[in-house]
């Protein structure tokens, strides 16, 4: 499969950049168990929950989950330290031991960061991304993007061709829900909101929110450094409005008295 990543709240910051082959595993497996047929048109907030838990369950079995002992795993344990509840969700945090500079969280509130972006980014930077996720979780926009997933490709075969009765979720139909997930992207109004929202969570937990611009400003940097001007630069110049997003938060934080950190 062609496919880099699946990302359900998809990828960072809406500015997925991918310095080296992607790694993370597509969900081409089971995430519905024969049991678990749905009909479309009826499918719940709750069976959504349902579905994205299973994804998740099978993404950490199919990627490498950092350890307990390991470096990144503990440094992101001691960064989200108090942070399994926020705002009215439970989160849990695990590391993917991939290169791919990416995050996501999911409508459960699982929240997966990949080694990549912890090794280019500084701490305040990563809880920055962080928050970001935690934005889309809360404004429901993870949620939105795998039930449209959902309804558009995995189940919609199967109703289709059952006469709109339950249907059963197949490998290929898995695959394409991959497919969909991984292609999904939030509304620039989404991702602003999004912004927002990791700025606040930034403020929340005493970092100063210069970081939320920042951590925009390394993924400038990133995507300007790529030395094959491949993929990194192709997937910048298909997202313009990085640069408008390093700006807005700067002047937020500006306009909020904060100084921008020398580090
Ligand atoms: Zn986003």
């Amino acid at each position: 499969m062609k496919l880099k990543i699946a990302t359900i709240a998809l990828g960072l910051l809406g500015t997925s950049i991918t310095l080296s082959q992607a790694q993370i595993k597509l969900n081409s497996k089971t995430i519905g168990s024969a049991t678990k047929a749905v009909q479309a048109v009826t499918l719940s907030n709750d069976d959504v929950i349902a579905y994205t838990k299973e994804y998740i369950t099978w993404m950490d079995e199919n990627n490498p989950v950092a350890p307990a002992d390991n470096e990144l795993a503990q440094r992101l344990t001691k960064l989200t330290s108090g942070l399994t509840n926020y705002d009215g969700q439970t989160l849990n945090f695990k590391v993917y031991l991939v290169r791919d500079v990416n995050a996501f969280a999911c409508a459960d509130g699982s929240v997966r960061v990949c080694a990549g972006l912890m090794e280019v980014m500084s701490d305040n930077e990563v809880l920055g991304v962080i928050g970001h996720e935690i934005g889309h979780v809360k404004n429901m926009d993870s949620r939105d993007a795998f039930k449209t997933a959902l309804l558009t490709s995995a189940l919609k075969d199967g109703v289709s061709s059952q006469g709109g009765t339950a249907a059963t979720l197949s490998d290929s139909q898995l695959g394409e829900l991959g497919e969909q997930v991984a292609n999904m992207s939030f509304s620039r109004k989404q991702e602003s909101v999004a912004d927002d929202y990791g700025y606040k969570f930034l403020k929340d937990n005493n970092v100063n929110p210069w970081y939320m611009s920042m951590a925009f400003e390394r993924l400038q940097e990133l995507s300007g450094g790529a030395s094959d001007g491949g993929a990194a630069k192709k997937l910048f110049s298909s997202h313009p409005d990085t640069g408008k997003r390093v700006t807005e938060m700067a002047k937020k934080a500006e306009k909020d008295g904060f100084t921008k950190p020398t580090e």
